[in-house]
């Protein structure tokens, strides 16, 4: 199939920019079984919207590969309320780390997406040919429109100079290092800290926003940094690469599972005054599929460890801000 391509990892220098975020913190962890060399760049030392320091530390860090996961991420409510941010930043971002990896040589770039750069309304399940044939959902589309000039710029610097840059679009994950802000997380975190404060609360009730209808796939970020790697080393072309898990279900079916996992009992109530979203959003995961990648983790497997993770970080990892 097009864009099959082989890539060795051994002995090559690999930079994970945004290394503290759930991707980046997660392809840390599966990169350890290559051998390879993974570099990373705390905050205080870079800021990796601004490209002149990027460039100077890629120029003495001299990487082969690098993993562009930093980005502002966040919610349907966060991207509704902060605008700028989740468009300057992102554009900032992939402006300073994609360019700075041209000047510098990178041989391999993979961009991370994100499912919401497809339309509203597109064909189900999704395949990469949706890609700007209607309307985004006005709830992210500032995110959509800074990550579709990011894979944008992958495939400019492919066909202007012959980078190998891709770019892959995870659909919703969930996971170890999610960020659990109680107004800005996506639904597995909030979830799993609303229904477990109402659990210790004993709470008859618990609110879930929207109407509980709207369709969602979730993966586990292992396996998509599993995925990411997996790409690195087997795929190379301008068309973007979808990866889900194919399992897809309503949000009132998810808050159940999730209800489950924690343990909380108790009734939960959808409010319909908060956003649904889009209405339905299952990737089509073919291509990667024929590529000879599949997921590992049932849903309920992942959402325990990712409750784990929750309880043992006290509920600490509230930042609304760059994953870098
Ligand atoms: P989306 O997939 O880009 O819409 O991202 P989200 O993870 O923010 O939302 C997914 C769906 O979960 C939407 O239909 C939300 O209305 C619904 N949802 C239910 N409860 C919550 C919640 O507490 N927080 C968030 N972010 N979404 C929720």
């Amino acid at each position: 199939m097009a864009g099959v391509s082989t890539y060795d990892l051994t002995g090559k220098r690999v930079f994970v920019a945004g290394h503290r975020g759930m991707v980046g913190s997660a392809v840390v962890r599966r990169l350890a079984s290559e051998n390879c060399i993974v570099l990373t760049a705390d905050r205080r030392e870079l800021d990796l919207t601004r490209e002149e320091p990027t460039l100077k530390w890629l120029e003495a860090n001299r990487p082969e590969v690098v993993v562009h996961a930093a980005a502002k991420v966040g919610g349907i409510a966060a991207n509704n309320n902060l605008p700028v941010d989740f468009l300057c930043d992102n554009l900032a971002l992939e402006l300073s780390v994609i360019r700075a990896s041209h000047m510098v040589g990178v041989q391999r770039l993979l961009f991370l997406g994100s499912s919401c750069i497809y339309p509203k309304h597109a064909k189900q399940p999704i395949a990469e040919s949706e890609l700007l044939t209607g309307p985004l959902e006005p709830t992210n589309e500032w995110y959509a429109i800074a990550k579709i000039a990011g894979l944008k710029m992958c495939q400019a610097f492919r066909r202007q100079y012959g980078d190998d840059f891709i770019s892959v679009m995870p659909t919703n994950l969930y996971g170890r290092g999610d960020n659990y802000h109680p107004d800005h997380s996506h639904v597995p975190a909030a979830l799993i800290r609303r229904f477990h404060e109402a659990k210790l609360a004993k709470a008859p009730s618990v609110a879930v926003w929207g109407t509980g209808t709207p369709l969602r796939e979730f993966l586990n970020v292992e396996d998509f940094a599993d995925a990411c790697v997996f790409l690195l080393k087997n795929y190379s072309s301008d068309l973007p690469i979808n990866v889900g898990s194919g399992d897809e279900l309503s949000i009132a079916d998810f808050a159940a599972a999730v209800a489950d996992v924690v343990g909380y009992e108790g009734k939960l109530i959808f409010d319909a005054s908060k956003p649904d979203g889009t209405p339905r959003k299952l990737l089509d995961s073919s291509r990667v599929r024929e590529l000879g990648w599949a997921p590992k983790t049932p849903l309920s497997v992942g959402l325990a460890v990712a409750y784990a993770d929750f309880l043992e970080m006290g509920g600490r990892n509230m930042r609304v801000g760059v994953q870098a």
